[in-house]
């Protein structure tokens, strides 16, 4: 409940060390929510993004995903909401697809 309740108050999506800094006071161990994020996600009450090669967690709170921004200085990553991906012809057969859409760039705090 812990882990859901930091993941639901949290405006993007968090990786196990954000989980831990956030909740390592209140005594879990880093194993224990390492655990509980991936079965959180297994059962299917977690999206997990790749970032890479770090997981990051949020809450599933709408059917369907949504683009991520993704910084390529400091790894921020934000959620993108309002983004809709538009195709014709076979990008939009590769766009249903698409399991995850990422978009990388450079953020504000870094430019
Ligand atoms: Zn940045
Ligand atoms: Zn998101």
């Amino acid at each position: 409940m812990a882990v859901l309740q930091h993941l639901h108050d949290s405006e993007r999506p968090c990786s196990h060390a954000d989980v831990v800094d956030a909740l390592g006071e209140d005594g879990w161990d880093r194993a224990t929510l390492f655990r509980n994020l991936n079965d959180l996600a297994t059962a299917g009450l977690l999206r997990r993004i790749d970032v890479d090669h770090t997981w990051r967690f949020e809450l599933i709170r709408t059917e369907g995903g949504h683009p991520h921004f993704v910084c390529v200085s400091c790894g921020d990553i934000q959620c993108l909401g309002d983004v809709r991906l538009q195709a014709d012809g076979s990008a939009a057969d590769l766009i249903a697809r698409a399991r995850e859409v990422q978009i990388r760039g450079v953020c504000e705090a870094c430019e």
